[in-house]
């Protein structure tokens, strides 16, 4: 797949002066409750209305969606409101149900992307359909699966296509469900400029009260759209009721973001500033993440030494990591006064680290 302009034309179609707002419940539960969130949002920024109808659930037993019978609700909300309706497919029966039932925008979910082979199945189900289809990323950090998961479909001569951005699964624990690995997505853009990018930030967060932190980064590294969880009683939810709020306050959001626009010279070049600005903050809080997990070695090699009552300091080691740091820098444009002054500090704190754990 090359980078196209065609990709990002359902999107350019919409004329849209904000990026695009996709919003709606988790899961549709019942016919008042997809019709009542419908009309909360019709006058918001909202085009596009979700909701889940097969819910992919990584424990059996939570609630698994209403089915087909969904459809049908998504078809008169779009009726009366006007919204366009997105749903999950996750096998070539829900593809066939949801084109039946006039579905306009058809997303893969985060489960299906990691399969090569469910992806093939539903890009032959859809082969040719001017129908726009979104790829979540899938859950673990591979960004050539979640490419690979749209040249599929571009193969399958689907043209209107976008990628959706919900964040990756991390055996540790964060402040988020899904650690958002911002680097992967700028890595897909700077190969894809022209490929729309939508955030979730329900899906990262799992939490209403970063949702709106999460937005303002993603319209900062000019993100595209935003999909966002909205119920009318986000508490009473059947499915991720922690992460949901409500049209209210999607509305609030809106407002409250800084939207750039590509406008006057100046604004441009503002825009560009803010984007990069937003990838340094990326990169830095990878780098104090990544600082953070060297000292937990220490703090390991600390235990081990005073187990077997070594001295800290070992100056041949560290000699060799010096000069192999001197050497990898200059590989990389970086100077080696930067390189010693940086290591000597990186050095110092695993120093207290380990004094600590071994005067414990
Ligand atoms: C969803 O959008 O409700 C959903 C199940 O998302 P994901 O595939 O990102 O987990
Ligand atoms: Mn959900």
């Amino acid at each position: 797949m090359e980078n196209k302009k065609e990709l990002r034309g359902w999107l350019d179609k919409f004329g849209l002066d904000h990026p695009l707002v996709i919003a709606g419940p988790c899961s549709a539960e019942t016919e008042e409750q997809v019709l009542k969130i419908a009309h909360q949002l019709k006058d918001s920024d909202a085009t596009v209305l979700r909701a889940g109808i097969w819910k992919p659930r990584t424990r059996p037993g939570n609630f698994e969606g209403v089915g087909a019978l969904g459809l049908k609700w998504l078809k008169k909300a779009k009726e009366e409101t006007g919204m366009l309706t997105t749903t999950e497919v996750a096998n070539p029966t829900h593809v066939d149900l949801a084109l039946e039932n006039d579905v306009d925008i058809l997303w893969i979910g985060a489960r299906t992307t990691v399969s090569p082979f469910i992806v093939q199945e539903i890009a032959e189900a859809l082969k040719g359909t001017d129908k726009t289809v979104l790829v979540k990323n899938p859950v673990n950090p591979d960004l050539s699966l979640w490419l690979g998961a749209v040249e599929r479909l571009y193969t399958a001569d689907i043209k209107n296509l976008g990628v959706i951005h919900r964040g990756f699964s991390a055996y540790e624990k964060t402040k988020y469900r899904n650690n958002p690995e911002w680097q992967i997505a700028i890595e897909l853009q700077n190969k894809f400029p022209d490929l729309p990018l939508i955030l979730d930030p329900s899906h990262i967060a799992g939490r209403r009260d970063i949702i709106f932190d999460l937005c303002q980064t993603a319209l900062d590294l000019n993100y595209d759209g935003l999909m966002v969880e909205t119920h009318h009683t986000p508490d009473d939810a059947w499915s991720d009721a922690a992460q949901q709020i409500t049209p209210a306050t999607l509305v609030q959001i809106m407002k409250d973001l800084k939207i750039r626009k590509e406008v006057s010279e100046s604004e441009e070049f503002q825009n560009k500033l803010n984007n990069l600005r937003a990838k340094i903050d990326v990169a830095d809080n990878q780098l104090i993440e990544l600082l953070a997990k060297r000292m937990k070695v220490s703090d390991e090699i600390g235990k081990v030494k005073k187990a077997q009552n070594v001295s800290v300091l070992q100056t041949k080691r560290w000699n060799e990591i010096l000069g192999k740091m001197v050497l990898e820098g200059e590989q990389h444009g970086l100077s080696e006064e930067f390189i010693l002054r940086l290591f000597k500090a990186v050095h110092q704190e695993s120093i207290n680290h380990q004094e600590r754990v071994m005067n414990k």
